[in-house]
């Protein structure tokens, strides 16, 4: 480990399996010398995260579904009672009903419409409010976002606009914080194929498009979200708030994608 986090005390949500983005942050983070904090969502999660966080030495804060908020306030509890206070906070957590991750985005239900905005949006806003009283030292969150809240990307519909509403969030979240020096960012992931992801239409498409489009020529991992993640949640990116920072290869940049796989 290179002690980068070392002191440091953080809670990470999102962690499904080994394939979470959130499980590359975790990596990373302890690597660094953080304690963490993990939570799952219900009983058939609850298996897979409690060996997780014995490899990490990581907390198990339980059963925490954001649509539950006497369960965020049960985490909240227990972090407070554990350690008293808290560095950092990962919100890597997101959903939409997949039937709607496919087809034109002018069908999506009102049901869905809510509810995605609902664990995909207000739940960074409702575990920010919980975490501030909690970071009395200061503090850094991060939640992870996608370049379909910049531009229209196919099936991913009702997400892209959750996602424009967590960017316009954390820039908000940045203002009320940033008086008691806590930080807010996102990082713009690529895409990376994820349990989450695997609900998106043609998403083995997305990821050859990507591949060949992007500068690095390549798709990114959760590794290397997890590095990226250190850089946000430590005191390197001191004086960077509001900022969402893109993990993607370089594809943002790229204004004219030529190339389409071959063999797609
Ligand atoms: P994942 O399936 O591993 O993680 C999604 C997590 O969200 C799961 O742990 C799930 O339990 C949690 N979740 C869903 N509903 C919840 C609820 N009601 N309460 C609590 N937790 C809930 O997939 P992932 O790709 O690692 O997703 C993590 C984040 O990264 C999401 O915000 C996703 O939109 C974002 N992201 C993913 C990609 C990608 O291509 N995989 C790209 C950019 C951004």
């Amino acid at each position: 480990g290179n002690g980068l986090m070392a002191g440091k005390r953080g809670l990470i949500l999102g962690v499904a399996n080994n394939r979470s983005i959130a499980w590359g942050i975790a990596k990373a983070c302890a690597n660094a010398g953080a304690e963490l904090a993990l939570t799952y969502q219900g009983d058939a999660l609850k298996k897979r995260v409690e060996p997780l966080a014995e490899e990490l030495g990581a907390i198990v804060a339980g059963h925490c579904d954001v649509t539950d908020m006497d369960s965020v306030d049960a985490v909240f509890k227990k972090l407070e009672k554990e350690w008293g206070r808290l560095d950092f906070l990962v919100h890597a957590v997101a959903f939409s009903d997949k039937d709607e991750l496919t087809g034109r985005y002018v069908d999506t239900s009102r049901d869905n419409f809510l509810r995605s905005m609902d664990i995909s949006v207000y739940s960074l806003t409702a575990l920010a409010k919980r975490a501030e009283p909690l970071m009395s030292d200061g503090g850094s969150i991060l939640t992870l976002t996608y370049y379909g809240a910049e531009k229209v990307m196919p099936h991913y519909n009702v997400m892209g606009v959750a996602k424009a509403a967590l960017e316009a969030s954390v820039r908000y979240l940045a203002v009320d914080l940033g008086g008691s020096n806590i930080r807010v960012n996102a990082i713009s992931a690529g895409p990376i194929k994820t349990l989450a992801a695997s609900g998106i239409g043609d998403f083995r498409y997305i990821l050859r498009w990507n591949e060949y489009n992007s500068p690095l020529k390549r798709v990114v991992t959760t590794d290397e979200v997890g590095d990226s993640a250190l850089y946000m949640l430590s005191h390197l990116s001191r004086g960077v708030t509001g900022e969402v920072l893109h993990v993607d290869s370089g594809y943002h940049v790229v204004g004219m994608k030529a190339v389409d796989a071959p063999d797609i």
